[in-house]
């Protein structure tokens, strides 16, 4: 797991106990004030309890119904104690810790199996390191509309858009299905507006929902933490652009090509391919453009480890503006 995720996941889980602990402490000073006979009853409940549990240490004449009689004296006290709150309109386990999950009582282990709400707030974790949480509650698989995209092929490529795309998708969801065991890169190029970014946005929605961690960054603002993993020694972002389970980079070919973003682009692609954590890239170059714009190191990793999609078709963002009825791609 990224560096600091179990921290900030055992902190939160920290916060819920420390929560709930101060509004049963606020609950219990109402019945006080309310309700003093309850308070009076528990009090009662812990002297006979304390009794009960000393007892296998003293010498009693006949144990067992002196066990028993107490056993029942306290559960006689429990019921009196529901009654009256009940009665009072309060829920009889008003005074009780309110777990959010019985399960692991907020602790968010089952012995040392992390409970089902841990493995959520991860996946929480995952959508906010994303970068992606807002995209991801308009765009996913749900409403991708193959109808924008046209069924005449043209002669210069070998199907139509629209076949071209469901192919793609096809493979995309062959590529999530199996994530887990694959060892694929993902490289989507071609014409602006052919569903590239919305397709990444499918794929990352996909896998965050089934808990992997996926973190999405345009060139740009990769380039940006790039930097500040260089300059600032930022350790923990070096660790999530590493060790995260797909890192998407948008838009290749947007960002400013210097000697620092070849070098530290090459180094990024590299790195990963060793520690075979798998990327999706996308861009609006073509192939020739790539070639031209990076280095032979980088395209060669690119060409070389990468499936290669190609994108093409008529700009659906202007077809989806010309037919209002026909809008899906919000
Ligand atoms: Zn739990």
């Amino acid at each position: 797991m990224i560096k600091g995720y179990k921290a900030q996941i055992l902190n939160i889980y920290e916060k819920i106990r420390e929560e709930e602990l101060n509004l049963s402490k606020e609950r219990r000073k109402e019945i006080i004030e309310k309700l003093p006979d309850v308070i009076e009853i528990e009090k009662q409940i812990s002297r006979l309890s304390i009794e009960l549990s000393l007892s296998s240490f003293k010498p009693i004449k006949n144990r067992d119904l002196y066990i028993s009689k107490l056993r029942e004296e306290i559960n006689d006290l429990r019921i009196k104690r529901s009654e009256l709150l009940v009665c009072n309109g309060y829920p009889m386990d008003y005074l009780n810790l309110h777990y959010r999950c019985t399960k692991c009582k907020d602790t968010g282990f089952i012995g040392t199996t992390p409970c089902s709400c841990y493995k959520e707030k991860l996946a929480e974790i995952y959508y906010n390191s994303s970068d992606l949480k807002s995209v991801l509650e308009r765009e996913s698989f749900d409403n991708f509309n193959f109808d924008l995209f046209s069924k005449e092929r043209s002669d210069n490529y070998p199907s139509s858009p629209r076949k071209n795309l469901e192919n793609i998708v096809e493979n995309c969801m062959i590529f999530i299905n199996s994530f887990q065991s694959n060892k694929d890169n993902i490289l989507f190029y071609g014409t602006p507006g052919t569903g590239k970014t919305f397709l990444t946005h499918c794929i990352a929605k996909a896998l965050l929902d089934s808990g992997f961690l996926v973190v999405y960054r345009t060139a740009n603002s990769l380039i940006n933490d790039l930097r500040k993993i260089r300059l600032e020694h930022d350790s923990n972002l070096e660790d999530l652009l590493l060790n995260c389970d797909l890192l998407i980079i948008d838009d290749l070919g947007t960002e400013q090509i210097t000697n620092f973003t070849l070098t530290e682009l090459f180094n990024l692609i590299n790195e990963k391919l060793l520690r075979e954590k798998k990327m999706l890239i996308s861009t609006n170059f073509t192939l020739d453009e790539i070639l031209k714009t990076y280095s032979d190191r980088i395209t060669s990793r690119l060409l070389g480890n990468f499936t290669v999609h190609n994108f093409y078709g008529n700009d659906i963002r202007i077809k989806n503006n010309l037919d209002k009825k026909n809008i899906a791609l919000k």
